[in-house]
């Protein structure tokens, strides 16, 4: 399963978060470094834990994967590409979750993470039944950047969904999850073969595709789409009784928006949503990152207020 020490990093071995990288070898982190407290939320093969630092009391989520799963479920591979991942991305962009450390025991891998003090994107919309425009509007602007920031970096996240948009204790965006990435060795997300990976409501056509099976970054701003949808409607797009029932309404693009959504969303989603991946908003060459920053959702004022809105939005 790899070697723990590649990816320990010092700031927290040292007993210090956020401490200049030590000079001196650090001692590799271990379980005993942390007191762990409730259950954040759980994967298909992780669980994840509130834990603070025993020395610094500061406080951390840490993922643990039990090995033992992972082989029977034969994912290692996916623990090893979000490890990756994280390692690449990790502290150099506010809208990606940080990995502090990572490490092994007998049973377990371990990955300690910023702790998302609001949960997840798919829960604050559950908890409000929708989001008002310029609530959505806020988490869907750091969203893109966030996206188009891996994108740059030469990664596809492939399992763009609330669940997987974290909130710190600010509301400010921190994707997750990236046990389903892509990552280019060369910097190249053109079109590429692959098997389905991500989430049915969230999975892009051309991944259901049986003849082509190609994945890109386009595939994430699919999802981007499906999650303002998500936000304004209350409920996916691609909604159904079953996944098979999910993936036909995908691959037709049969979904309707409900009364009241709003037109500025609206003309956002049936932008990204759309069956060509190369005709969606945002991909080259057609579009470009910078078209879609500058949609109308992000440039037109909006100035309603709804009483959903979470308490304490910082707009
Ligand atoms: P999946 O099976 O959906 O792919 P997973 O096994 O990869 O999930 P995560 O999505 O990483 O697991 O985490 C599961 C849940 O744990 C998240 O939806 C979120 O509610 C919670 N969680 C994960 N990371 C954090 C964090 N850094 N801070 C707070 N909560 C978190």
């Amino acid at each position: 399963l790899g070697d723990p020490t590649a990816t320990t990093l010092p700031a927290v071995a040292n007993g210090s978060p956020g401490s200049k990288v030590s000079s001196k070898p650090s001692r590799m982190v271990q379980p005993s470094d942390f007191y762990f407290g409730k259950e954040l939320g759980s994967g298909s093969w992780s669980t994840v834990m509130e834990a603070s630092h025993v020395n610094t009391g500061k406080l951390y989520a840490v993922k643990i994967l039990s090995k033992a799963q992972l082989i029977k479920l034969k994912k290692v591979k996916y623990a090893t590409i979000e490890k990756d991942a994280l390692v690449k991305l990790s502290g150099k962009h506010p809208g990606v979750v940080r990995m502090h450390a990572a490490f092994q025991d007998e049973t377990s891998l371990y990955f300690v993470l910023d702790l998302a003090t609001h949960g997840d994107l798919a829960d604050l919309v559950k908890k409000h039944g929708s989001l008002s425009l310029r609530c959505a509007r806020w988490y869907t602007a750091q969203i893109v950047d966030a996206i188009l920031w891996v994108h740059s970096k030469g990664i596809v996240h492939r399992d763009m969904k609330p669940e997987n948009v974290l909130l710190d204790d600010e509301l400010r965006v921190k994707l997750a999850d990236f046990g389903s990435a892509y990552m280019s060795t060369d910097g190249d997300l053109s079109p590429r073969a692959s098997s389905f990976v991500g989430s049915a409501a969230y999975v892009s056509p051309e991944l259901l595709d049986r003849s082509s099976k190609t994945t890109s970054s386009s595939s994430d701003i699919w999802a981007v789409g499906c999650t303002l949808y998500f936000m304004v409607a209350g409920t996916p797009a691609f909604a159904a009784i079953n996944d098979y029932q999910s993936f036909r309404k995908i691959e037709t693009l049969d979904y309707s928006f409900p009364d009241g959504f709003y037109d500025l969303a609206k003309n956002f989603v049936q932008k990204l949503v759309v069956l060509d991946p190369s005709d969606r908003l945002g991909v080259e060459p057609k579009s470009s990152p910078s078209q879609l920053r500058g949609h109308p959702l992000f440039t037109e004022p909006v100035d309603s207020v709804s009483p959903e809105e979470p308490a304490g939005m910082p707009i």
